[in-house]
């Protein structure tokens, strides 16, 4: 073989996650001669010897675990005639294209050190390497290197910086290395955490990304208090557990699940609820449970203790630290006065939080993860778009707002940032995207909001579109959901869109939510929708799930004594004299009201005291779908499912559920498939909040698949709101004239 130089230009997610030791490591095993180095674009080498060809296989076909390469070029140089060795160079700092890793849970390597006594990280919880720990919560800006970080506050000790110079070691070049003599340290010792939650207490723990709140999920008294604190009294908790046997104890496991829980991103997993091992009050009236493993060594660390303390599989609730509709708390400072009230004891440590993220929470359907919510672990890595769109910033929906700004054919999609309800929401809605558009140093040269007027984001899309003089694109809501689908999965050609969720302001200006549109050209033509149901109330009628009862019976020509089970007669008859008077009423073509409607007429879920809680318990009381014969209309434009009702108020719970369940994904199958071949197309996208759950999805797929269509769901962002600031950036990004 030749001895030749080659210099190759790497780009992708490749800095921060050991790419450079892996480099190191393989041109010494090879023989070659020449440098690795982190640039502004992402890494650099040149290599020179006569196993060139052995690099490039290995990068390609065996890359670092973590990494990502989305290019890579090689050009021959001239060969360098004194050099002896291969050597890692310090990094270019200069204008800035990469990327930050998302936070990394805890390796094999780091987890056996933690728990073996003769390491020198033994019980360290704050023990990591070069393919392990902290990234993104942690850094500043980029290039990834510890003086760009929060550890940049910690002076390595001797030893520490020893292994971090040392090339042969796992820790060569960790930015966050450290260790008990020289590293962040917890406020309060670790046997007195676990003796605490032994307890009963409710602790606030600074965990990698944010502050939780942690108690015994087996404890019912200190499980209610933390329902009470959190005022969250019947949305379900996660739980986490040791490791995978102690996750079978309380679910249902499959490989796929136990290679979710095990993943490096250590997401909460939504799975099958094992019977009468856990509490009900942790996930009530609900046949699923979230479970999640320990993401970092002080979650290892504290589950280990509880589980010697108390003798027994156990199980702790790890929930986000902060009331409900607020985001999460990072700030040590204001910690004490945010969080006195929800926690017995408060626990830190003095390393900073730089940027905050939530767990990440995914389910199977059809045997692929989905999310259903998507921030630590994944983000702020990008999704590739089908191809270049001008750099667009996309401001999201108004609930589980995320925002995307583009560069080239990247999208960058924040974590999950919550409901832009609060003055602190809206605070981290903006550290978020000034430390994005900072980090991504990219000028937006378009702004994309939702058509509601009087959302936040619109106001400011509005202030933004005038500071920087860039145009302004209003997109809908469900035009959005739908072309996050097509951008996933690069659909250009003429296909059908099946929005379906709780509610989008339509172009009409009236609450939209069972969308079917033809998607071509990059934008939405609506076709047809559900039929419109009075909302009786307006919003008072999405957390009182009766009153679309009561529409429903209202439609169908019955009188309010048809609903035996409900007790309030009084409301009942007042909201039905509304009806009656067409006062104080909304026409809705929601999918998500018509899971309330059919959970309040089955005695299920009369008043939501969570969003989505009269579907989820609906749908897990599904033992068996049935498909209801001629229970739906096709009409002109609109979906009519009338007769599905008519004969769910005489129907029992268990088979009313089955039922609603098997006859709305049919008929929502029957109606794709009906304007599928009206337009000559076989591709369906579907998305909107209603996907998310298991079994309208997996059986609308599997029923229109027997027709002969092809679904495509969202897998890389969730069906939700979480997905339309993609969608938003698809579309307006796309825009010619504008
Ligand atoms: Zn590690
Ligand atoms: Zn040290
Ligand atoms: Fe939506």
């Amino acid at each position: 073989m030749k001895n030749q130089r080659i210099q190759i230009e790497i780009k992708g997610l490749v800095q921060g996650i050991g790419f450079r030791p892996y480099i190191y490591q393989l041109a010494k095993e090879l023989n070659l001669t020449g440098w690795v180095k982190n640039n502004s674009s992402g890494v650099l080498i040149e290599a020179q010897g006569e196993k060139i060809n052995e690099l490039l296989k290995n990068l390609s076909h065996n890359p670092p675990k973590l990494s990502h390469i989305e290019f890579i070029n090689t050009v021959n140089i001239n060969k360098k005639a004194k050099e002896k060795k291969f050597v890692i160079l310090k990094s270019d700092v200069g204008n800035i294209s990469t990327k930050i890793s998302p936070d990394i849970g805890i390796c094999d390597h780091c987890l056996y050190e933690l728990f073996d006594p003769n390491s020198r990280f033994y019980h360290y919880p704050f023990i990591n390497c070069t393919h392990c720990g902290p990234r993104f919560s942690i850094t500043q800006n980029l290039p990834y290197d510890r003086s760009q970080t929060s550890m940049d506050d910690f002076k390595l000790c001797e030893t520490c910086q020893k292994e971090y110079n040392d090339p042969d070691n796992r820790r060569y070049h960790a930015q966050a290395i450290s260790c008990s003599s020289c590293g962040p340290c917890l406020s309060m010792p670790l046997e007195e955490i676990v003796s605490l939650l032994a307890e009963g207490k409710i602790l606030a723990v600074k965990g990698m990304t944010g502050y939780q709140l942690i108690c015994d999920a087996h404890n019912e008294k200190t499980v209610l208090e933390l329902r009470r604190r959190k005022n969250r009294l019947a949305k379900p908790f996660a739980v986490m557990v040791l490791d995978l046997n102690h996750a079978s104890f309380f679910a249902e496991s499959n490989p796929l699940a136990n290679n979710l829980l095990s993943d490096w991103t250590r997401p909460i997993v939504l799975l099958p609820k094992k019977e009468n091992i856990l509490n009900p009050i942790i996930a009530p009236k609900l046949n699923k449970l979230g479970i999640m493993l320990p993401s970092t060594a002080l979650h290892y660390l504290i589950l280990d203790g509880v589980l010697k303390y108390q003798k027994k599989i156990s199980a702790l609730i790890v929930t986000s630290a902060n009331l409900s509709g607020e985001p999460l708390v990072s700030e040590d400072e204001s910690a004490e006065e945010k969080l006195k009230d929800s926690a017995d004891h408060i626990i830190s440590y003095n390393r900073k939080i730089i940027m905050r993220s939530d767990d990440s929470v995914l389910h199977i359907i059809n045997k692929k993860p989905c999310f259903i919510r998507r921030a630590r672990g994944f983000a702020p890595n990008s999704i590739r778009l089908p191809y270049s769109i001008p750099s667009t910033l996309a401001l999201g929906a108004y609930l589980k707002n995320t925002f995307c700004i583009t560069r080239g054919q990247e999208a960058f999609i924040s974590q999950h940032l919550g409901d832009l309800k609060t003055a602190s929401s809206i605070d981290f809605f903006h550290d978020t995207l000034d430390y994005y558009l900072n980090y991504l140093n990219t000028k937006p040269e378009r702004i994309a909001c939702d058509l509601h007027p009087d959302f936040y984001n619109s106001h400011f899309a509005e202030r933004f579109s005038k500071k920087h003089t860039i145009p302004i694109i209003k997109v809908q809501h469900h035009h959005a959901h739908i072309a996050a689908v097509a951008a996933e999965y690069a659909i250009n050609e003429p296909s059908i869109g099946l929005a379906l969720d709780g509610y989008g302001y339509g172009n009409d200006g009236s609450a939209w939510g069972g969308e079917l549109f033809l998607y071509q050209n990059n934008g939405c033509e609506r076709l047809a929708h559900l039929q419109p149901l009075p909302q009786p109330g307006n919003d008072k009628a999405t957390k009182q799930t009766w009153r679309m009862a009561v529409s429903m019976l209202y439609q169908l020509g019955y009188t309010p004594n048809a609903l035996k089970h409900f007790n309030n007669k009084t409301e009942i008859n007042l909201v039905f004299n509304l009806l009656q008077k067409n006062k104080n009423i909304s026409k809705t073509s929601s999918c998500g009201r018509l899971f309330d409607a059919a959970s309040a007429l089955l005695d299920v879920c009369l008043e939501s005291q969570y969003e989505g809680q009269a579907a989820m318990e609906l749908e897990s009381l599904v033992t068996e779908i049935q498909v209801l014969k001629n229970s739906w209309v096709i009409e002109n434009d609109t979906l009519n499912l009338l007769p599905l009702f008519k004969y769910l108020l005489n129907c029992n719970t268990a088979i009313g559920s089955n039922i609603f369940h098997g006859s709305l994904a049919a008929a929502l199958a029957d109606w794709a498939n009906h304007y599928a071949k009206k337009l000559n197309t076989k591709i369906i996208l579907i998305s909107g909040g209603c996907f998310l759950n298991k079994i309208l999805t997996e059986s609308f797929i599997e029923f229109s698949t027997k027709l002969g269509l092809e679904v495509y769901y969202p897998q890389a962002l969730p069906p939700n709101d979480g997905s339309i600031s993609f969608g938003q950036a698809w579309l307006a990004g796309n825009r010619e004239r504008i």
